[in-house]
């Protein structure tokens, strides 16, 4: 473990897949979009929201949002995945985590991200306490390749360093 001052940093990584159907309101880092389509999932199936769900719990070493939001919990189903993000917070800030920097990726075909990104930085960003200079989202496509090229769904990859000031 690195130590600076009195702090040390933790990073995590987080990524997730979500199916796309007909019939579904799109939701991406708590921004309804848009689409002919949207994400399938117990909970809204925000892709990008579990993402750094599973970066901050990775960080913390506090598991996955799988354990601690299961999708067989009836409580969960159709979760707005931003509640999923506070209780996630919560988790992390009652250990001493502080958020340093975030930086996700979608991974989309379509529809075109870039006009929802300054929203969505600003609702993620609102719920961790953190500023926006500390959550960069990024958009790029596969190129037409494999599942993602071809829209059957969307993926979210993140990292994120945590700090925790030692007692
Ligand atoms: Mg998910």
């Amino acid at each position: 473990m690195i130590k600076l001052l009195d702090n040390y940093m933790r990073i995590g990584y987080g990524y997730d897949v979500h199916r796309l159907i007909k019939g579904r309101p799109l939701i991406l880092g708590g921004v309804k979009i848009p689409f002919d389509k949207g994400l399938l999932g117990h909970s809204d199936a925000d892709v990008l929201t579990h993402a750094i769900c599973d970066a901050l719990l990775g960080a913390s070493a506090l598991g996955d949002i799988g354990q601690h939001f299961p999708d067989t919990d009836p409580a969960y189903k159709n979760i707005i995945s931003t509640t999923i993000l506070e209780q996630t917070y919560q988790l992390i800030s009652s250990q001493g985590y502080e958020i340093i920097n975030i930086d996700a990726t979608i991974i989309a075909e379509a529809p075109k991200i870039s006009p929802y990104r300054e929203s969505m930085r600003e609702i993620l960003s609102d719920i961790l306490f953190i500023s926006l200079n500390q959550i960069n989202i990024k958009a790029t496509t596969t190129e037409g390749l494999g599942y993602l090229g071809k829209g059957e769904g969307i993926a979210a990859t993140c990292v994120v360093l945590l700090s925790k000031t030692l007692q």
